[in-house]
Order: structure tokens, then C-alpha cells, then sequence
């Protein structure tokens, strides 16, 4: 699994070189398959449960699970890239927000508030902690700054599988939920939304859109809970 969340924060750097006004989500999602599987990975979300794509691409107003397509970026958008290696059989999950060029100063903040909240999940990962600890402390920090975090959607065990228990919820109350253990591995996700984190799905089954057109960010890694503390398995 560290080799994979290896592999997936390189991917990471390949996105943000290409993260330019006239870029087609389309095309990050190809440079990021292309070096995926030049590294003999594949990537762990394409045909999972059908999706099409290798990544999940969201701008602007999307907010989770966008198909990768002919969407030309602009300056000033916001674009999160949500990226799976599947490397001998684990698998590394990560999704980052960037700007596009210059960004609007509440984008600005909108991304440094859900990197923030991501963080201070990944901070309760510890031995004996619980799910609801990790949501709780990622629900604070955005309520904190005046957003919501989505409740529809969460962070989960990952491992052989891409999706596996528990599930992490981006909200909770300290001490409820799963207690954490030594070699448990989760995707700690948090969906921080402006204002309203109401959602609807497109007709594409997949590209999860905000209702009211509010802004949102979504910041992920994947997190090995060990005695020493949590170790982030996608980093370099
Ligand atoms: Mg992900
Ligand atoms: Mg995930």
C-alpha cells in the first residue's frame, strides 16, 4: 500500500503541471492512466462498478465522482482530481483540489480550510480513537470557517479493496463510531462545501453535482493507523 500511495502522489505531480486554462479534463485523465500503467499499475477506479474513466475529475460546482471529459478548464476554476492505484493488488486513494491560474481569494480559502479539515482527520487516526473522533475534528475546522462538510458522502477502509469498512464519515461525535486499530487503513475524504452540501447526480449516473451551484473542495489521503501515530501512505 505505500508503494501505491507512492505512486498515486507522483500522479499527483503529473496533475498539477497540467492543471492550465485550454487543458480538457479529459486529458489529465489520459496523462494520469498513461502513467499508471507505465509503471505496470492500473488504475483502481476504471471499470470499478462501471465508471468509466481512470480518475474522477469535479470543476467548479461538481462535487464528487465527475467523469473525465471534453470540459475545457478556464482560469480562476477550482478542479479536484481524485486518483486510485491498484499496485499488485492494494490500493492507494487520494484526491486533491487545484487552482486553475489565479484563483478568486474565497476559492482560495475554500481550499485552504478542506486541506485543513483533511488534516486534522488524519491527526485522529490514532490507536484506540474512533470514526467519529476523525469526523468530529473534520466537521470542526469547517464549521469553524463558516462551511458545511457533505454527510452523503465519506471516507472508508481501503486495502485489497478500494472500498472497504469502516466507513469514515466526514461529521460524527468524539468517541462514536469504529474504534481504530493497529494496521487498519482508511481514505480519510472530507467534502467541504460553501455553504448548502444538498446534491443531485446528472444523468451520467455518476458526476455528482451541488444543487444550489455552491463551490466546494475535497482533499484525501490514505492514512495507516500504527502505534507510533498515523503514517499518510500517499505522499512521497
Ligand atoms: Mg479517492
Ligand atoms: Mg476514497
Amino acid at each position: 500500500m505505500r508503494e501505491a500511495g507512492r505512486l498515486v502522489a507522483e500522479a499527483r505531480l503529473i496533475v498539477k503541471e497540467l492543471m492550465r486554462p485550454g487543458v480538457t479534463t479529459r486529458q489529465i485523465d489520459l496523462a494520469v492512466e498513461q502513467f499508471i500503467r507505465s509503471k505496470g499499475c492500473t488504475p483502481s477506479f476504471k471499470g470499478y462498478r462501471g465508471f468509466p474513466a481512470s480518475t474522477c475529475i469535479c470543476v467548479n460546482e461538481e462535487m464528487v465522482h465527475g467523469i473525465p471529459g471534453a470540459r475545457v478548464l478556464a482560469e480562476g476554476d477550482i478542479v479536484s482530481v481524485d486518483i486510485g492505484v491498484n499496485y499488485r493488488g492494494y490500493h492507494g486513494d487520494s484526491v486533491w483540489t487545484y487552482g486553475v491560474g489565479k484563483i478568486a481569494p474565497d476559492r482560495q480559502r475554500l481550499l485552504e480550510i478542506s486541506e485543513k479539515a483533511m488534516l486534522a482527520g488524519v491527526a485522529m487516526a490514532q490507536v484506540g480513537n474512533t470514526t467519529g473522533d476523525i469526523g468530529a475534528a473534520m466537521e470542526r475546522v469547517a464549521m469553524n470557517a463558516g462551511y458545511v462538510v457533505s454527510k452523503e458522502f465519506g471516507g472508508h477502509g481501503v486495502g485489497r479493496s478500494l472500498h472497504e469498512e469502516p466507513s469514515v464519515p466526514n461529521f460524527g461525535e468524539p468517541g462514536k463510531g469504529v474504534t481504530l486499530r493497529t494496521g487498519m487503513t482508511i481514505a480519510i475524504e472530507p467534502i467541504v462545501v460553501m455553504e448548502d452540501a444538498a446534491a443531485v447526480t446528472l444523468k451520467d449516473k455518476w458526476t455528482v453535482v451541488s444543487k444550489y451551484d455552491y463551490l466546494s473542495a475535497q482533499f484525501e489521503h490514505t492514512v495507516a493507523i500504527t502505534k507510533d501515530g498515523p503514517q499518510i501512505l500517499t505522499t512521497l
